[in-house]
């Protein structure tokens, strides 16, 4: 569910209705709740939705701080929530986890976002270097690629507690659930998605692919920013050209099944949601 170490129109689903290098198995529960003190929860219906709790205390203040200071998960549940009708309460609890996994866990309906993660995409972004960093900053692109790991577990917290019946792999249809979110946003979703698909890239140059990597129930973080970035070609091929070929993150064999691709991952969110979510898109 997690990362592993390391995820308009308008005719969508605006939706109502996709992280990195290990961890979605939740259940190692390494963290300290005992900092409590700067808990706080975030969230317009107490009743049921998408959530935010701070309980790392004094501990990570600096990605703490970044993370509140953005409303980084505040805006991402918001979002959820005026997406998708969800009669369960669904934190995503900001913690310190002992390592850099977000995952959701179905023991606890919870989504723990790690602080480690917080971290690595920030310390894996100033590693690549200025050449590196999208148009939008390095900050702007620290954003993304946490809002996009938000959707990726909120997917797996969807799919647990709606019980949704899917075809194919969860690690990649939670995936796309995040794709549909950011691209949903129009031209500034577009651009969080290549950044989370930038984000893999990178995760992928840093990590040489071992036998673990392919055991993994994650797709490699190759294969999932190629697939980040064929959906966003592919939802709006005219306005990324650039995107296909030399140069590229999509090769011209690939760009042709994009729009399909993107389409496909669309409508099958949609029917998964369907009745449940808040407007059409
Ligand atoms: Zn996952």
């Amino acid at each position: 569910m997690g990362r592993r170490t390391g995820n308009g129109t308008r005719a969508l689903l605006t939706l109502a209705l996709a992280a990195a290098v290990t961890g979605c198995t939740a259940g190692e529960d390494t963290a300290d709740a005992r900092g409590t003190a700067a808990r706080r929860t975030h969230g317009k219906d107490s009743a049921g939705g998408f959530a935010v709790q701070y309980r790392t205390g004094d501990k990570a203040a600096r990605a703490t701080d970044y993370l509140r200071s953005r409303r980084i998960l505040e805006k991402a549940a918001d979002r959820l929530n005026d997406t998708v009708k969800v009669p369960h309460r669904i934190p995503f609890v900001v913690r310190s986890c002992g390592a850099p996994e977000p995952a959701y866990d179905p023991d606890t309906g919870a989504v723990d976002f790690c602080v480690e993660h917080v971290d690595e995409i920030r310390d894996r972004v100033a590693h690549a270097g200025r050449a590196a960093v999208p148009r939008g900053g390095a900050d702007a692109h620290v954003a993304a690629v946490l809002e996009e790991t938000a959707y990726h577990e909120g997917a797996h917290a969807l799919i647990d507690r709606l019980k949704l019946h899917f075809t194919g792999r969860e690690e990649d249809v939670a995936d796309q659930f995040a794709a549909v979110m950011l691209i949903d946003q129009g031209g500034a979703g577009d651009a969080k998605a290549l950044a989370a698909a930038a984000d893999y890239a990178l995760s992928a140059e840093e990590s040489p692919i071992d036998e673990t990597d392919l055991l993994d129930e994650h797709s490699l973080d190759g294969q999932r920013a190629a697939n980040y970035a064929c959906y966003v070609y592919g939802a709006h091929p005219a306005r990324h050209e650039g995107l296909v070929g030399d140069g590229g993150q999509v090769t011209e064999d690939r760009a042709e099944s994009c729009p399909e691709e993107w389409t496909q991952a669309r409508n099958g969110w949609q029917q998964l949601l369907v009745g449940r979510l808040k407007h059409h898109v």
